[in-house]
């Protein structure tokens, strides 16, 4: 039974026409599915609606073909053909009982155009954002009357899908209507722009055609970057209030949002939960209409704050309903401490700028949910008795051990150390870290409470052990080291490395430090481990130089959306970034750095190198145990990668064992092929057409 001071949480909010059946909304969010894996997509917003969100959106779907972000894959209403693929996430998402809403948008100054070749469409003549040789073409009263048109027609599409709720966006600087209300972009002498009801006009316009269309049908939202953080340049808090004194009682719901999207998902490296909220504060007061927010809110009690403090009526998620899309019903059936909580480490958003369906660390079911069948809180019972030992409880054994637990298996975890959790027990120490501790504290809470899993601390197991247990099946879960030797990316083979001490990640995340003061940092593993080892040692007082063959510290996390916020910190932690270029060598007190176009090499004079380059798998004990009829070696043992990929591959070792074997040659889980035309629908141009 649920806490009754979460009650709240569970009462129904009228959005418009329509009324929602407890307080959580899925608000959009990118999944790297959208129009080119739609049944995954349908599926995997179903299973959000099954977990009890009352809304359950989709994320930013193009309303015309003369807005088109690729290579992003998002969602797509540019005609009729797209409307099957919306229905059916309607349909998934009725089906259990949720609401379901559509983010329409028209990219503007940030679609590039690629696929449609088309020149973009926004207030003035700039070039479209990134680095694309691409400008966008100021919008005459025409392009207007047309934008305003094709939204309408996008609306109707909606529909006609089925679908409850209808967003007009204007946030994350990704939007058109943004574009018109910000002057960051808006520079126009007509009716649209000037002064802020000028800049505004769009919106009122768009909000009004919406309204108009959906007649009642549907509810109509608006999600609004409600500060741009770009000071008089952008939107701030005294311009959102003029923008709710002029539409504010328009649309049916706002979804008030901050920043562009590295703020409003931003990791919890950089903040806590909740972080939106000075921002969001007061700005329900100036309108009549129900407000939905985020903050990568796992907590139900400061969502029930949220909410009796007048702050939110609706609190959203993207994030959190990532890592468990079943929140809401664990709160409601007095489960929290089930709560698979994000960790804020957005390996989430990574699916967008590599194109690719999402994935969770958290989650691992996130982005199978069709693929492979799975499911965030089931799993298919064993077909037979089997014993099961799992060697090493990091992130790939505890998922393993807990998913084998639930499937029904008697098993026992066998962690050499007495803490759970192996490398993560150790890297949530590093600064700003510290909630992906809640990998472990998740797992090892499950584990409690399933009584055929035993677990043994302080237990390191030899070959010759493990073979003595007569276990029917083996998990080898034993991870990985760093490597000494240099090799990484840049260096496939051993550099000569002496005159200098040697130091590797796994010597500080064992509370190694170096014995002098100043340290070079070689990182050539480019995600977030270099980057914050800098932060470590140069807040303990170290000299630190942190030297990478990219153009930037901690490169990869371009797709965390950090990389900015880590290359801030480091500088302003005093630490020196000598980017571009590639460790050559150390001796005698030094080490010398080439530059990674010219080679020419400079001398850093150190007491101690740290070599973030890549790892070596700890398999070891697997040789030992080739007479064992059944050996299966997961997670950074088999092949080092992230936590997420340890926690997905002891998922899939679970899901796997026992069912019958697939020889691989077939690809294992379920994909869409995109349908080939029919011959007659070729359009070969002719002679005849030619001349
Ligand atoms: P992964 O990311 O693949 O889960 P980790 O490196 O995080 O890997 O965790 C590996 C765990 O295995 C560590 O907690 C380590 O202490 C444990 N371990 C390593 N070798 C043995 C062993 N022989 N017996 C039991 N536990 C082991
Ligand atoms: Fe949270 Fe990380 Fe999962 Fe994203 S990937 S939902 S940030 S735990």
């Amino acid at each position: 039974m649920r806490e009754p001071r979460f009650d709240i949480l569970f009462e129904p909010v009228r959005i418009g026409p329509v009324r929602t059946r407890n307080r959580f909304f899925q608000v959009p969010h990118c999944n790297g599915m959208g129009h080119v894996h739609p049944t995954a997509h349908a599926v995997m917003r179903g299973v959000k609606a099954e977990g009890g969100w009352a809304v359950v959106c989709t994320e930013e779907v193009e309303i015309h073909h003369s807005t088109d972000v690729a290579p992003y894959i998002e969602g797509r209403i540019w005609d009729d053909a797209d409307v099957p693929m919306h229905a059916r996430l309607v349909e998934m998402v009725h089906e259990h009982g949720a609401l379901a809403g559509i983010e329409l948008v028209h990219s503007g100054m940030v679609a590039p155009n690629l696929y449609v070749r088309r020149p973009p469409l926004g207030p003035a003549n700039l070039p479209v954002s990134g680095t694309h040789p691409v400008q966008a073409r100021a919008m005459d009263a025409g392009d207007i009357a047309d934008l305003r048109r094709w939204h309408r027609q996008a609306v109707a599409r909606s529909l006609s899908a089925g679908y409850d709720l209808v967003y007009v966006y204007a946030a994350h600087g990704l939007s058109t209507v943004q574009h018109f209300l910000s002057r960051r972009y808006n520079d126009r002498d007509d009716a649209y722009g000037g002064s802020l009801e000028n800049r505004a006009r769009l919106l009122r316009e768009i909000l009004e055609d919406t309204l108009d269309e959906v007649d009642g049908r549907a509810a109509v939202a608006c999600r609004i970057c409600v500060d741009e953080l770009i000071g008089d340049n952008g939107v701030g808090r005294s311009e959102i209030e003029q923008v709710l004194s002029l539409v504010g009682e328009l649309p049916d719901l706002w979804d008030f949002m901050v920043g562009e999207w590295d703020f409003d998902s931003i990791t919890s490296r950089f903040a806590d939960e909740g972080a939106q909220e000075q921002y969001v504060r007061g700005l329900k007061q100036l309108t009549s209409k129900p407000v939905v927010g985020v903050g990568r809110f796992t907590s139900p009690d400061t969502m029930v704050r949220m909410v009796q403090d007048g702050v939110l009526d609706l609190v959203g998620a993207a994030r959190p309903s990532i890592a468990d899309p079943f929140l809401p019903r664990k709160i409601e059936e007095g489960r929290w401490e089930d709560i698979r909580e994000c960790i804020g480490c957005n390996i989430c958003v990574t699916g967008d700028p590599l194109m690719t369906p999402i994935r969770c660390t958290q989650n691992p079911s996130m982005g199978e949910e069709w693929r492979r069948g799975w499911h965030p809180e089931q799993m298919r019972p064993r077909t037979a008795d089997a014993t099961v030992l799992v060697v090493g409880a990091g992130p790939a054994g505890l998922e393993a051990a807990m998913s084998l637990g639930r499937r029904g298996y008697d098993v026992v975890l066998a962690e050499a150390t007495d803490v759970l959790g192996g490398r993560v027990s150790r890297e949530a120490r590093l600064p700003g870290l510290a909630a992906w501790i809640r990998v472990v504290d998740y797992r090892a809470g499950q584990l409690a409470k399933l009584p055929n899993v035993e677990v043994a601390r302080g237990s390191r197991l030899d070959a010759a052990e493990v073979l003595g247990y007569d276990f029917d099946h083996v998990a080898i879960a034993t991870g990985s080291r760093w490597r000494a030797d240099g090799v990484g990316r840049w260096h496939t083979h051993p550099l000569a490395l002496d005159g200098v001490e040697l130091l590797t990640p796994d010597h500080l995340l064992t509370r190694t430090r170096p014995a002098g003061g100043r340290v070079v940092i070689y990182d050539d593993d480019h995600y977030y481990m270099g980057g914050v080892l800098a932060e470590l040692l140069a807040s303990e007082g170290r000299e630190v130089t942190i030297v990478t063959p990219e153009p930037r510290v901690s490169e990869w996390t371009v797709n965390t959306m950090e990389q900015h916020r880590i290359q801030r910190k480091l500088l302003e932690l005093g630490v020196t970034v000598i980017a571009s270029h590639a460790l050559a060598s150390a001796e005698g007190g030094a080490v010398r750095a080439a530059c990674a176009f010219t080679g020419r090499e400079r001398e850093l004079a150190c007491d101690a190198l740290v070599l973030v380059t890549a790892r070596l798998p700890e398999d070891g004990l697997a040789a030992g145990l080739r007479d064992h009829p059944s050996v299966s070696v997961i997670g950074d043992a088999w092949s080092p990668g992230t936590i997420a990929a340890a926690v997905w591959d002891g998922r899939r070792y679970a899901e796997e064992l026992g069912e019958p074997p697939t020889d691989d040659d077939e690809p294992p889980f379920h994909r869409e092929v995109v349908a080939l035309a029919p011959r007659e629908a070729q359009r070969p141009a002719s002679p005849a057409a030619l001349s």
